[in-house]
């Protein structure tokens, strides 16, 4: 059995998944893989090229073409399709729009599980998503279930967005998340849903800081 330590951050839309992730594998110096960043890479790929989701034979052909990697600097998110780096495009309402359907998708699914599960084979690893205690590592060493209440939600995408969509609006954004909220926590393929050994963190009234250390607390005792 391999020793390298997995630490899984699973919950809702915009709760400071990916924030915390970063930070933690900052840290650490674990590395830090973003699922929801393949999944939306996967989606502009489908935008781009007119996928029909209701098309198998399309999807199943589209899947073969897509080639995603990570490059990280700094513990931010680089995602190359096809060698484009993508990593802007991806956070757009558009791709927003769209992502949760394609999530959706047995075979988009399938595909996404085993990359992810390559990369947390060896190395030390904090990866972020929605089935990742669950399906992708149900045997990762520290599991958190991220939630927060939707309002607040919904004000910090919107305030992190804002620079680079000046047309959208907060209700935009607050629809946005619980529109994928209901169909990320409803799908048939591996829905959101706590793994009974995660434990939850509501940062509603946390600082980024505080998320840290809550759990810094509990992999520092893992690490020889
Ligand atoms: O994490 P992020 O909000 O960027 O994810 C975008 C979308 O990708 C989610 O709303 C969800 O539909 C999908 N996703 C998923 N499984 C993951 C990560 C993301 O289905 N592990």
């Amino acid at each position: 059995m391999s020793s390298n330590i997995v630490v899984a951050i699973d919950g809702y839309s915009s709760c400071g998944k990916s924030t915390l992730a970063k930070a933690l594998a900052k840290k650490l110096h674990f590395i830090y893989a973003d699922s929801g960043a393949m999944y939306r890479a996967v989606a502009l790929y489908f935008i781009r090229n007119n996928v029909d989701l209701q098309n198998h034979k399309q999807v199943v052909e589209a899947l073969d073409k897509i080639h995603l990697n990570f490059h990280s600097r700094d513990y931010q998110t680089h995602i190359t399709l096809n060698d484009e780096d993508v990593s802007d495009e991806i956070r757009q309402m558009h791709v927003a729009d769209k992502v949760s359907a394609v999530a959706a998708i047995h075979e988009v699914r399938v595909e996404m599980v085993r990359q992810q599960q390559r990369m947390g084979k060896s190395k030390d690893i904090v990866m972020d998503g929605r089935d990742i205690g669950t399906v992708v590592f149900p045997h990762a060493q520290v599991k958190l279930f991220m939630t927060a209440d939707p309002k607040i939600r919904a004000e910090r995408r919107y305030k992190e967005l804002l620079p680079t969509n000046p047309a959208m609006t907060l209700e935009e954004v607050f629809e946005n998340l619980a529109h994928r909220d209901y169909a990320d926590t409803t799908r048939k393929e591996s829905p959101l849903t706590r793994a009974d050994d995660a434990i939850i963190l509501d940062n509603t009234d946390l600082t980024p800081d505080e998320q840290l250390e809550f759990a810094l607390d509990l992999v520092k005792p893992l690490i020889h």
